[in-house]
This record gives C-alpha cells, sequence and structure tokens, in this order.
C-alpha cells in the first residue's frame, strides 16, 4: 500500500504508528474532489485556505511524540480531523483546539461516524493552549509557528514532548520536537516540511 511506502521511506518504523496509520481511512476526511487521492503521499486541500497534513509528516509527527495510552495530548489546528484521529487510539486523551469553526464541525461529524471518543474540542486560539486542561504530558502543533509558542511551553508537563514546525517562510519550515527538561527546553530538528501558517486570533484575514 502507497501509504506504508510512503511512511517507510521517510522513516517512520514504530509499528504501533503505522498500524495506526493503516486502519484510520484517511478518505474519510478528504473532501469529494480528491478522493482519489486519498493515499497518495500529498498534502490536500480542506478548505478555508488549510491542507491536510502529508501521510509521511503526520507519521513523523506522531512516531515523534512516544505516545502510550497514558499520555495526555494537546493538539493545535484540528483541520479535517486526521491527525486527531491517528493520535487517538495511541494516547489516552486528545485536546484539539482549532480557530475556523465550520473546519472543526466537520471534523467532529467524523470523529463521531469513526466512533472516536476520546477527542475534546474547542474552537479558539491554540496559541493560548487550553489553560483549564493543562499540563499536557504532549503538545502537537500541526500549523507552522515562528518560534515555540510560549504559552504552550508552559503548559507543556515536566519531561513532556512538543512536536511544532518551525518557520513561516517556505524555504525554512523545519519540525521542532522539544523537550521540556529540569534545565529549560531542549530542541532537536526533524525535517524540513511545509505547513500553513499558525495564526494567532489578533491577526486579520483567514
Ligand atoms: N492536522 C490537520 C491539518 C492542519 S492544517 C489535519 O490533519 O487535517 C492547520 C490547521 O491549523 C488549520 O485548520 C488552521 O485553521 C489551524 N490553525 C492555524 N492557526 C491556529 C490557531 N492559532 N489556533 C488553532 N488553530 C489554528
Amino acid at each position: 500500500m502507497e501509504l506504508v511506502l510512503a511512511l517507510r521511506r521517510a522513516g517512520v518504523t514504530d509499528p504501533d504508528v503505522v498500524a495506526t496509520m493503516e486502519r484510520v481511512p484517511r478518505e474519510a476526511f478528504v473532501p469529494e474532489a480528491f478522493q482519489d487521492k486519498s493515499y497518495q503521499d500529498i498534502t490536500l486541500p480542506i478548505g478555508h485556505h488549510q491542507t491536510l497534513s502529508q501521510p509521511a509528516v503526520v507519521g513523523l509527527m506522531t512516531e515523534a511524540l512516544e505516545l502510550d495510552d497514558r499520555k495526555k495530548v494537546l493538539e493545535v489546528g484540528t483541520g479535517s480531523g486526521y491527525q486527531t484521529a491517528i493520535l487517538s487510539p495511541l494516547c489516552r486523551r486528545v485536546y484539539s483546539i482549532e480557530r475556523h469553526a465550520p473546519l472543526l464541525e466537520e471534523a467532529e461529524k467524523r470523529f463521531e461516524k469513526l466512533r472516536i471518543r476520546n477527542v475534546t474540542t474547542k474552537v479558539g486560539d491554540g496559541t493560548l493552549g487550553w489553560d483549564a486542561q493543562a499540563p499536557f504530558e504532549r503538545i502537537i502543533v500541526t500549523a507552522a509557528a515562528a518560534d515555540v509558542p510560549p504559552i504552550l511551553a508552559d503548559q507543556l508537563s515536566p519531561g513532556g514532548i512538543m512536536i511544532v514546525p518551525i518557520g513561516l517562510t517556505d524555504d525554512f519550515q523545519t519540525i521542532l520536537k522539544v523537550v521540556k527538561t529540569d534545565h529549560g527546553l531542549e530542541t532537536e530538528e526533524l525535517r524540513d516540511v511545509n505547513f500553513v501558517p499558525l495564526i494567532p486570533e489578533e491577526a486579520t484575514g483567514t
């Protein structure tokens, strides 16, 4: 299957991540017009100028989170809900924030249909995190930020891991793995990527 090959090429080896990505139907998250491209390793448009991430990148970011069934995860940028659906069986609970209400509504319908029950969502600015539910053992941001969002770093548990794409221009974007240690934040670059920007609420437009 093309998806599994793409994951292998990207160096994703965690058997639980690979099995979950094989099981979750990506076509359920892809708009009608692109159904035939559901299992290609490409980003796909989901409306509101947003995109569904490429499977290899979803796999890489998920693997880098080092999940298990005790982890509480914050996701910023629900989008289609595909990444959320991959996180769901690999952790205890996902708290997911999306700034576009119509996108979130669609995503919630998909969760219902696929019987995904351990996901709590809200519409809002994910750069502010989710104070009432903090701290989180894991945080995943699926839109590119200029830098590690400081409030999200505050809401990360000691020893916690945050995966965030950094860089707002096409020529410089990378996935950062941030680990919260006793000595502060330790960062490691995972690989170059292409994400739509993370937009704080005070910004205008889409
Ligand atoms: N993970 C998604 C794709 C993400 S596209 C999927 O699997 O489909 C990035 C998403 O982040 C978009 O839906 C965009 O609206 C959202 N986003 C951008 N800035 C945000 C912010 N500050 N808070 C919450 N969501 C944001």
